[in-house]
């Protein structure tokens, strides 16, 4: 696939395009890793000229990427364009079609809409002639609602573009510690031999936000925690965790080993999820309402949910994978931590603690190893043992690196045609397939959220769900 000279966003207004797009596009742009001959055209259905868009996208940048990473903003808003278009309307797409003209060979198209804008967008970029060879196509998440909405969406761009052009995002997957667990597990010989059954005892994928519902309400409402956090960013996080090796780097070689890992998901037994709802309470000394006081009525979707996860394969035979999300609770963090067993046999009185290697992802990256080792002394009563940490602050061992977006590294590998840190087909609908029947069972068993106060780590009812396998969330 040859490098894009021409992106065309759709939802050019909206907030992702402000908070995210945009910045990380003028980021690049002032790192010269934009090509220079690059047209960005922004669309949307609010009237606005190209002068009026660049505004908009200056504003945006002022407000959303720091000064320091800006550049010369003048030069990036040259690059953009703007071209209102209501996407329900299909006869509107001529005139975006006519604008773009020949440089429709090296398209890359970016969905940054609503989901069920998706298909009707698509038929009216194919109808236009916006879908020819050499295009490909970004589509933001979620992608539906649950396998059946998801396959209909799939099929729709399938009708259009050849898989190798369609490029689901991610956006975790463009985090710098995201890609750090591919180096971590397959560029070091020393954690692969103990990367199993034999050697770990369980892992824990913890994505906690402070936030309570902020601007998108309805949608959140309609969609809870599992479908928003599990079906697609931790399952990622696990399947990066789980996967065997990769025979090398390339997209296919990892989305193959990515979706044998989230086929092998078993379906989760009965007791081994717990969902809650936040009541009103207090998350960093500020007061905050619950969730029915944010929304103004009551609702039966989670806003937080634990899991007890297994992968049914050689390699992980008896290993749970807890996994938890959830908004307001006490700290915003998200993490990986690989529980080690025991040793088999102490030789020390001194109490020994297990081997955990914790994945910081957010807000600090980092990787720490807890390692036992001996308290200097002369041991008259017997050796003391503590445990230390080998850690590794990813911005300290780089310094000097940047700390970017991740829709940076996304948008510059939708650009050079590189699909490696996307998702394919079959991995989100094996990711459905298995959210499907989580919902499934939560309905048939009749399971209503459990009410937990802002500000804690949810619902009693998550504590005692690894408790009873003797194991404590890490906080
Ligand atoms: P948003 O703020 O509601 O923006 C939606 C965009 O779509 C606006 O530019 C809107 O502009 C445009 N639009 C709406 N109806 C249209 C139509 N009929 N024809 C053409 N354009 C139309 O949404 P968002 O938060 O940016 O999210 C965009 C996508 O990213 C969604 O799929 C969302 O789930 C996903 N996402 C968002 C975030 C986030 O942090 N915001 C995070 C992850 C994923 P006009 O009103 O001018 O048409």
């Amino acid at each position: 696939m040859s490098k894009a000279d021409t992106l065309l966003l759709f939802g050019a207004t909206g907030d992702l395009a402000q908070r995210m797009l945009l910045p990380s596009l003028g980021a690049l742009h002032a790192e010269g890793l934009l090509d220079p001959g690059l047209r960005i055209y922004g669309t949307a259905r609010s009237a606005m000229s190209d002068q009026e868009y660049r505004n908009f996208a200056r504003a945006a940048l002022e407000k959303y990427l720091p000064a320091e990473r800006r550049g010369p903003i003048a030069d990036f808003l040259n690059c953009l364009h703007y071209q209102p278009l209501d996407v329900t309307a299909p006869e509107a797409f001529g005139e975006l079609a006519e604008r773009i003209g020949e440089r429709c060979s090296r398209l890359a198209i970016f969905l940054s809409t609503a989901p069920s804008l998706f298909e009707t967008t698509i038929d009216g970029l194919a109808a236009a002639g916006l879908a020819c060879d050499g295009a490909r196509i970004g589509l933001e998440k979620p992608l539906g609602l649950d396998l059946a909405s998801s396959r209909e969406i799939n099929d729709a761009v399938a009708r259009a573009f050849p898989e190798g052009r369609i490029f689901r995002i991610d956006h975790y997957l463009g985090k710098e510690t995201v890609q750090n667990l591919l180096a971590l597990r397959f560029a070091n010989a020393m954690f692969e031999p103990l990367w199993n059954a034999q050697a770990i005892e369980h892992v824990q994928i913890t994505v906690a936000e402070t936030v309570g519902l902020e601007s998108r309400a309805e949608f959140y409402d309609q969609t809870g925690a599992l479908r928003d956090m599990v079906q697609n960013h931790m399952l990622q996080l696990l399947a990066l965790v789980a996967m065997e090796p990769p025979a090398s780097f390339e997209a296919e070689a990892v989305r193959d080993e990515k979706v044998k890992v989230l086929r092998a998901l078993r379906p989760l037994g009965a007791g081994e999820s717990v969902t809650g709802q936040y009541r009103g309470g207090a998350v960093g000394g500020k007061i905050v309402p619950g969730y029915d006081e944010e929304l103004e009525r009551g609702s039966d979707t989670e806003t937080f949910v634990a899991l007890k996860a297994h992968v049914d394969n050689w390699r992980w035979k008896g290993v749970p994978f807890y996994l938890r999300t959830g908004k307001r609770l006490h700290e915003r963090v998200t993490e990986i931590l690989v529980q080690f067993r025991p040793v088999p046999h102490s030789i020390f009185d001194a109490r020994t603690r297990p081997n955990k290697l914790l994945i910081g992802i957010q807000p600090q990256e980092n990787i720490t190893l807890s390692l036992m080792a001996k308290v200097p002394g002369l041991d008259r009563e017997g050796i003391a043992l503590r445990e230390v940490p080998l850690e590794i602050a990813m911005p300290d061992a780089f310094s000097g690196t940047v700390r970017r977006i991740a829709y940076e590294r996304l948008l510059l590998d939708l650009l050079d045609g590189d699909p490696k840190l996307f998702v394919r087909r079959d991995e989100v609908e094996a990711q459905w397939a298995w959210i499907d029947a989580i919902r499934a069972q939560w309905a048939g068993e009749g399971l209503t959220p459990k009410a937990y106060a802002a500000g804690g780590w949810g619902p009693n009812a998550a504590i005692a769900l690894v408790e009873r396998d003797g194991v404590s969330w890490h906080e």
